[in-house]
């Protein structure tokens, strides 16, 4: 679908300084504060007139800094930040520019809903959730003064597809701006940016990290606004440690091979659950099928890693699958490795309503899949015994 080795390069030597000891990447600086000649020398740094490093929690670190120019360059962001989380991440962005009112469009990560419908209104942020075609309700609370319009695509777990630049063109004609939470995409897959988002968002805790051991997130954007952003940063202390950031680094250099085999095992997989009998719907944007797929098309290099189906028979048979597979492992999070499957309602959408649960289009029988990196057949051959164990 794309060329995916056009990334490699960015993602293997971006962001990377001259070292003295001929290092060929940024060594990690585990360094909390950084020393001065002088007093000018130390003012220069502190006043702005020079780039350098001060003190971790600012940002102003050598491996920070290097990990953030690389992050800059793969979302194609004049400037990236990087954060303890997603979560840090996402209530920095909200804090520092959802104070007019946030709304958000579609399906939208639990920790997102809980930030805004529990911890901004304690704050008087005014926050709505929309469906992701309720054009009207958007115009609606943009005509009241929202700052922020946030969403997710594809998202999770229904894999629903929102057009970022129809979106993003309606908010801007009431001047506010456009964040897209892009954990499920990646820059290998979706350049939120560049189809006219404000803010391009991850969880670096799933596919930049990939490996599932390891917390952070991302947030990039303009310079303007990432100063803003920083500023909150800073004064939260959510900023990303200097080893995680190492470790992140070291990750990103794998990225778009990672990704590339995530969309091919991915395909497969949804190609295999499709065709078999067991299954009744199978929901993952690169099958001709699903609801976004054009949209997709229009807005996505590749279609990425997750996908999700429901199987015939209901929530007895969704979990005995889920109790059955022997090399997909029963856990939450995605974007490592290895695969990982879990019904939403045990764990994203546990304890929600029945109405909640069918107006996001979500019932028991619902198995969501972050497909790995495992050969392929191997993964057809887990869900081939577990569907035996179903009947
Ligand atoms: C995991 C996740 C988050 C939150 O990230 P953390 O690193 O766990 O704080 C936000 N959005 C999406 C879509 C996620 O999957």
């Amino acid at each position: 679908m794309s060329d995916f080795t056009r990334y490699m390069t960015t993602a293997i030597h971006a962001g990377n300084t001259h070292d003295a000891h001929g290092s060929p990447f940024t060594p990690l600086y585990d360094t909390t504060t950084f020393c001065f000649e002088d007093t000018k020398a130390l003012l220069d740094v502190v006043e702005g007139r020079k780039q350098g490093a001060l003190y971790t929690r600012y940002g102003m670190n050598p491996t920070v800094t290097s990990l953030e120019q690389r992050l800059a360059q793969l979302d194609q962001a004049e400037a990236a930040l990087a954060f303890a989380s997603g979560m840090a991440a996402i209530s920095s962005l909200c804090l520092a520019f959802g104070q007019k009112g946030i709304v958000c469009l579609g399906e939208i990560y639990g920790g997102t809903i809980e930030l805004l419908s529990l911890y901004c209104k304690q704050l008087n942020i005014n926050t709505t959730f929309l469906k992701a075609d309720d054009k009207a309700g958007l115009e609606n609370s943009l005509q009241q003064g929202a700052s922020l319009v946030l969403f997710e695509t594809p998202a999770n777990p229904t894999l629903a597809v929102i057009d970022i630049k129809q979106v993003a063109e309606l908010a801007h004609q009431y001047d506010a701006l456009v964040a897209v939470d892009n954990t499920f995409a990646t820059p290998i897959n979706q350049q939120p940016l560049s189809l006219g988002a404000d803010f391009c968002m991850q969880s670096a805790t799933k596919y930049l990290g990939g490996h599932s051991d390891l917390t952070a997130g991302v947030l990039s954007g303009s310079r303007h606004n990432m100063t803003i952003i920083n500023g909150w940063r800073k004064s939260l202390g959510q900023t990303i440690s200097a080893e995680i950031a190492h470790k992140l680094k070291r990750s990103l250099m794998t990225l778009p091979l990672r990704v590339e085999r995530h969309n091919q095992n991915a395909l497969i997989i949804a190609q295999f659950l499709e065709q078999h009998p067991a299954v009744e719907t199978v929901y993952y944007p690169g099958l001709v099928s699903h609801a976004g797929h054009a949209i997709a098309n229009q807005q996505m290099q590749g279609y990425g890693g997750m996908l999700s189906f429901d199987v015939r028979g209901g929530d007895k048979a969704a979990r005995q699958c889920v109790d059955s597979l022997k090399l997909i492992a029963l856990a939450p999070s995605l974007g490592g490795a290895e695969s990982l499957a879990t019904q939403p309602v045990t764990t994203s959408h546990h304890g929600m309503s029945e109405d909640i649960l069918r107006d996001a289009g979500i019932s028991g029988a619902m198995i969501r899949l972050s497909v790995g990196l495992e050969t392929a057949t191997d993964l057809i051959n887990d869900f081939e015994q577990a569907f035996i164990a179903i009947r």
